[in-house]
């Protein structure tokens, strides 16, 4: 019998969270953005990229963590040996949840530090300039690998769109977000504009 390859744990737990990046990266790229907007997971995606307040229910994402930690631990196993397994695939999972806590605060929350305002400089280019490119939500290394990055000088955001904490009270954005943001169009949505919307995010076009 093979002897499973001796990798000491750390790297693995490492190697682990490494792992779900690209998985994220193929999942958000080939799957959620595919070509059948009708496949597990790429309807709840494009709903979200429709409504940018709708995110998927927990009880998806958690029984999403099921199925990975069900696929993920046994393979991992067979290749690292029992202890290195699981640590992989405890870095697997807890990136993938930290992935979706980001995700989710990147929509909610203003940036603090650097990386946030890179997360979502990001990721709403991705939403509001070309939702076929800038697929990593939690890291630009696989946008570089497969030619996929996107640089834009401001992310134009559709006013009706706009994320709560980029925007006062009377809808102008904040100066302090100016440099990263400008906000087009009107803040008024309707049901023709919804339909658009929909009709953009579910052919993988950003919103008009
Ligand atoms: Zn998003
Ligand atoms: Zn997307």
């Amino acid at each position: 019998m093979q002897m499973p390859i001796p990798i000491p744990w750390v790297g693995s737990f490492v190697l682990g969270a490494l792992g779900w990046t690209l998985a994220e990266y193929l999942l958000h790229r080939f799957v959620f953005h595919g070509a059948s907007a009708r496949r597990l997971g790429a309807s709840e995606h494009r709903r979200h990229h429709a409504q940018v307040d709708y995110f998927a229910p927990w009880w998806q994402k958690a029984l999403a963590a099921v199925a990975a930690v069900a696929v993920v631990w046994p393979l991992a196993g067979v290749v690292a040996g029992g202890a290195a397994g699981l640590a992989f695939t405890i870095g697997f999972i807890g990136m993938y949840l930290l992935y979706e806590v980001l995700h989710r605060r990147a929509h909610t929350h203003p940036p603090r530090g650097a990386y946030g305002r890179w997360r979502r400089r990001n990721h709403f280019a991705h939403h509001f300039t070309d939702p076929r490119r800038a697929q990593g939500v939690t890291s630009p290394l696989w946008d570089r690998v497969f030619s996929t990055r996107l640089s834009v000088d401001k992310v134009r955001v559709p006013r009706r769109l706009a994320m709560p904490w980029l925007v006062d009270a009377c809808g102008d954005i904040w100066p302090v977000y100016a440099d990263d943001y400008e906000l087009v169009g009107s803040a008024h949505r309707d049901a023709r504009t919804r339909e658009a919307d929909a009709r953009a995010a579910f052919a993988n076009r950003r919103p008009e």
